[in-house]
């Protein structure tokens, strides 16, 4: 028997792989009862439009996106796509709100070599100094710092920080620079300069990197139509749904409102105490977060818990609402707001433009908080609070003066990990730990090697050939 921890994306596509390889009995227990973690797709019955509560679009690109891509085709799910490709506005137009003004981020060659606002001159003399400029020697920094240094501070300001906001809700400041940029790091620490880095290993020559993981139909679609990001029909839920389906239909043991409270590593054994029950298994493996994992083997494993128990979360607080008629005056993904603005909100999805909806109804998210909940929200604010905020945000921003039609809101708690700097290096003693100890664990999740759903699965997909291999050998 194997035993998976959380029916996330991650959970559910641990015991995905683990039944495409062959293995049986394969039990997953879930301590709410849904299957899905942070991904949640409601229809609103008033309005009958659909509300993305957390997750809502995937990149293609990369081994990961190749990799979920041919997990789509595996589900019977290629009908349900839906592709944004690069020439749609959605993924054309990025904004920044930056002293009370919305701003295009530059997409083009020509948005570089001119000057743009907010930006106090053409970004292409902000790369010609990177060459020049000296190279820091560090193992590792926060990506803020990194970006300032070499491309300046306007850069990291708007751009890079905002990004970080809009990826994991989180402060660019105390991220590490190896979450997004670590090819880029490694050339300044080698070559002295991102640009001569890049240069001197070919990174312009050849980008692709996606080889390294079987394409299928619908990924080589992908790049011959040249999708920036998809989503589902039915929205992302239709992923675990049919993850769920999928797996019990093989045969998996899925066990709702069966929270793992305790793990004993024994010889060649693990107990584990799920619910009411006590499973013996040879093999775990857990798609918790890594926070919530710590505690469930600190008796016999204080320092792995302890590590675990180090990597922090945000909450996020989102709010979905729903306008009659086209009430946006901008066309576009939506807009991201640097922390430096001091407002309460991260930034602001208009769903609308990107499902391409008819133009009765205008769809948004707005997400607030992540990294500064406490400072806007408090610990423990009412979903009202949230709601009138973001109806004031949006109303001071887009200009948008209606009430909306409908709503909802929701408090993500501790929904993102923050990979701070030293990150890395953490979960290298994580996994070091597990392997020296010779412990019968996996792990998959978003804790570890990556925030996004396409790294989440990767990361399942890589924790069952792992195990299998040591299994084999
Ligand atoms: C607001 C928001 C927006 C996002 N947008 C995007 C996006 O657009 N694109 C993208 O790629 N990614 C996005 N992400 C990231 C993506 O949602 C996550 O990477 C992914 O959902 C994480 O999956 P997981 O299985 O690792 O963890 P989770 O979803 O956290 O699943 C863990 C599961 O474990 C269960 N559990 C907890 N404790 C126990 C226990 N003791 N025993 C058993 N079960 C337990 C939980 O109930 C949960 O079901 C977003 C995330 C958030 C929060």
């Amino acid at each position: 028997m194997v035993v998976v921890l959380g029916g996330g994306v991650g959970g559910l596509s641990a015991a995905y792989y683990l039944i495409k390889n062959g293995k049986q009995n394969v039990v997953l227990s879930e301590a709410s009862n849904y299957l899905g973690g942070w991904v949640k797709s409601i229809k609103n019955e008033k309005t009958g439009v659909l509300f993305e509560v957390g997750p809502r679009t995937i990149r293609p690109s990369g081994i990961q996106g190749i990799n979920t891509l041919a997990l789509i085709e595996d589900l019977n799910l290629n009908d349900k796509v839906k592709a944004i490709k690069s020439s749609h506005p959605a993924a054309k137009n990025r904004f920044i709100y930056i002293d009370k003004k919305l701003y295009a981020l530059p997409t083009s060659i020509k948005g570089i070599l001119r000057k743009t606002p907010p930006f106090s001159k053409a970004l292409i003399f902000n790369f010609i100094k990177e060459i020049f400029t000296p190279a820091k020697i560090c193992e590792d920094d926060s990506i803020y710092n990194f970006v300032e240094r070499r491309f300046g501070k306007e850069l990291a300001d708007y751009i890079v920080s905002a990004m970080i906001c809009g990826i994991c809700a989180g402060d660019s400041k105390e991220i590490s620079v190896k979450f997004l940029f670590s090819t880029f790091f490694e050339a300044e620490q080698k070559y002295g300069s991102v640009l001569k880095g890049m240069y001197k290993t070919g990174f312009f020559r050849n980008k692709s990197t996606e080889q390294k993981i079987e394409s299928t139909n619908l990924s080589n679609k992908a790049k011959q139509e040249r999708w920036s990001v998809w989503m589902l029909d039915g929205g992302l839920q239709t992923l675990p749904d049919a993850l769920t389906s999928h797996v019990k239909e093989k045969g998996a043991e899925v066990m709702l409102n069966s929270p793992c409270t305790h793990l004993k590593f024994g010889n060649n054994e693990v107990s584990c105490k799920v619910g009411n029950k006590e499973l013996h298994t040879d093999h775990v493996i857990s798609s918790l977060p890594a926070n919530t994992l710590a505690p469930l083997l600190r008796e016999q494993h204080r320092i792995l818990a302890d590590e675990l128990a180090s990597i922090n979360f945000v909450t996020v607080g989102v709010v979905n609402l729903v306008f009659n008629g086209n009430v946006l005056k901008l066309d576009g993904f939506g807009f991201l707001v640097p922390p430096s603005q001091e407002l309460p909100i991260l930034g602001v999805i208009f769903d609308s433009c990107c499902y391409s909806l008819n133009n009765d109804k205008t769809t948004l998210t707005v997400m607030m908080g992540g990294k500064w909940f406490n400072k806007y929200f408090g610990s423990n604010p009412k979903e009202e609070f949230l709601l009138t905020t973001a109806i004031s945000q949006v109303k001071g921003i887009l200009d948008i003066n209606q009430k909306p039609e409908a709503h909802n809101v929701v408090i993500l708690r501790d929904c993102i990990p923050q990979y701070v700097i030293g990150h890395y290096k953490r979960i290298d003693r994580i996994f070091n730990y597990i392997k020296d100890n010779r412990l019968p664990l996996s792990l998959s999740g978003s804790s570890y090697h990556g925030v996004g759903l396409n790294d989440v699965i990767l990361s399942s997909r890589k924790a069952v050939n792992n195990f299998l291999k040591i299994t084999s050998s």
